[in-house]
C-alpha cells in the first residue's frame, strides 16, 4: 500500500525544447550550427555493422587515447561517457560524498542542483555579484566539493585562469570540477593546472565545440587518481556505456583538428558579429566568451520577446527564475540563422 514511501523522488531537469518542426531556427540549446567533420562521416561509413553483436570496448580506448593524443595526456588522465551529463554525474557521485555542502553559483548550468539531490548531496548555492562574476573568497569556506562551469552557463561569463587556480589552491581537502563545455570558444582552459592539483576535474563535451550532441561524448581529465575512482565507479554502475560507433566517430572527429578550428573560428565570428547587432538593438549583456550571449533589452521584457520570436518560429531559451527572468540566453547558429534573428527582433521591438 505505501510503496511510494520508498521511491526516490527528484524533480528532474528540464532540457531545451527540441521541436518536431524542421523550420525553426534553432538558437535554444547551444549546438553547432555546423555538421561533425567529414571524417566523422567516413568513420560512419566505414563502419561494419556485424560488430554490433560484440559488446563494445569497456575502456573506449579508440576515444581515449585520441583525446589523450589532442591534449598532451597520457590516456590514464582520461575519462570518457556518454555526454558530459553522464561524465557530471558520475563524477558528482565519485567525489562529492562528504557531509558537507558541495558550493556552486547561483546562477549556473541547472542541472547540478538536480545532481546534488538525486545523489543526496547536500549543497549550497552561493549568489554570484551583480555582474554575474564569481567571488572567489565565496569558496574559501569548509565544504564537500567546488563545480562551477568556465565560461559560466547561462551567462557566458568566463572567468580567469589565475582566479580559478586560487580557488583550487584554497581548496587542497576537496575535489574542485570545472565543466568547460564552452571553454573552445574563446576561453582559457585550466587544463594546464592538472599537473600541479591531483584533486582538480576539468570536464569538457562533444555536443558544443565539436558539433556532436547527437552523439553523446564527454569526457573529464585530471589526475591519474581521480581517474581511476571515476572508473572504479563508473565500472560499478554500468561497463558499456559508450557504443562501438560513438568511440570511433569521437576518435575521427578529435583528430581532424584543422576542422574543429575552422568551425570555432567562424562561430566567434558571428558570434562578435551578433553582440553588433544586438547592442544596436538596444540589448544589453556581459561579455560572452561561449557559443551563446545572454541579454536583456533595456525597454521590452524578455519574455515578451521570447514569446514572439517563437511564434516567428525562431527558438532561444529563456528562465522565470529570480534574477535572470528579464534574460534570453541566444545560441549562435549561422550568420544566416543571426540576420533572421536580427531581422524579427527589429520588428518585434518596433512593435513593442
Ligand atoms: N555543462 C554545461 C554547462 C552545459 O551547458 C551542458 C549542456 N546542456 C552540459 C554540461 C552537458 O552537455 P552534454 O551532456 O551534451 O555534454
Amino acid at each position: 500500500m505505501n510503496w511510494e514511501n520508498n521511491v526516490r523522488r527528484v524533480v528532474p531537469y528540464v532540457p531545451g525544447e527540441q521541436p518536431k518542426r524542421s523550420d525553426v531556427v534553432k538558437l535554444n540549446t547551444n549546438e553547432n550550427p555546423y555538421p561533425p567533420s567529414p571524417m566523422v562521416k567516413k568513420a560512419l561509413d566505414d563502419f561494419d555493422y556485424g560488430r554490433m553483436r560484440l559488446y563494445p570496448d569497456p575502456n573506449a580506448e579508440v576515444l581515449v587515447n585520441s583525446i589523450a593524443d589532442f591534449y598532451k595526456l597520457k590516456p590514464s588522465n582520461v575519462f570518457v561517457g556518454v555526454g558530459s551529463d553522464d561524465v557530471l554525474s558520475m563524477a558528482f557521485m565519485t567525489f562529492f560524498n562528504s557531509d558537507k555542502p558541495i558550493l556552486f553559483p547561483d546562477i549556473t548550468y541547472s542541472f547540478y542542483d538536480v545532481w546534488a539531490e538525486v545523489h543526496r548531496i547536500p549543497y549550497k548555492q552561493i549568489p554570484l555579484d551583480e555582474n554575474f562574476r564569481i567571488i572567489p573568497d565565496d569558496y574559501k569556506v569548509e565544504n564537500g566539493g567546488i563545480i562551477f562551469p568556465n565560461p559560466n552557463a547561462p551567462t557566458g561569463v568566463l572567468e580567469s585562469l589565475e582566479m580559478i587556480e586560487e580557488i583550487v589552491a584554497a581548496n587542497p581537502d576537496s575535489v574542485v570540477m570545472i565543466d568547460e563545455a564552452y571553454i573552445d570558444f574563446g576561453g582559457e582552459s585550466c587544463l594546464p593546472l592538472i599537473e600541479k592539483y591531483e584533486n582538480l576535474l576539468v570536464i569538457q563535451t562533444f555536443s558544443k565545440s565539436r558539433s556532436m550532441a547527437g552523439m553523446r561524448i564527454g569526457f573529464a581529465m585530471g589526475s591519474e587518481k581521480l581517474i581511476k575512482y571515476l572508473n572504479d565507479v563508473k565500472f560499478s554502475v554500468n561497463s558499456y556505456t559508450m557504443d562501438h560507433i560513438t568511440q570511433v566517430c569521437g576518435a575521427a572527429a578529435v583528430r581532424d583538428a584543422d576542422y574543429f578550428y575552422d568551425c570555432l573560428k567562424k562561430i566567434v565570428d558571428v558570434r562578435e558579429y551578433t553582440k553588433e547587432k544586438l547592442t544596436e538593438l538596444g540589448f544589453t549583456f556581459e561579455d560572452s566568451k561561449s557559443n551563446f550571449i545572454f541579454a536583456s533589452h533595456k525597454t521590452v521584457s524578455a519574455e515578451k520577446i521570447f514569446n514572439a520570436l517563437k511564434a516567428e518560429g525562431i527558438f532561444v531559451r529563456y528562465w522565470n527564475k529570480p534574477r535572470i527572468n528579464n534574460h534570453l540566453r541566444i545560441s549562435i547558429g549561422t550568420r544566416e540563422d543571426m540576420d533572421k534573428l536580427i531581422a524579427a527582433l527589429t520588428r518585434i521591438l518596433a512593435e513593442a
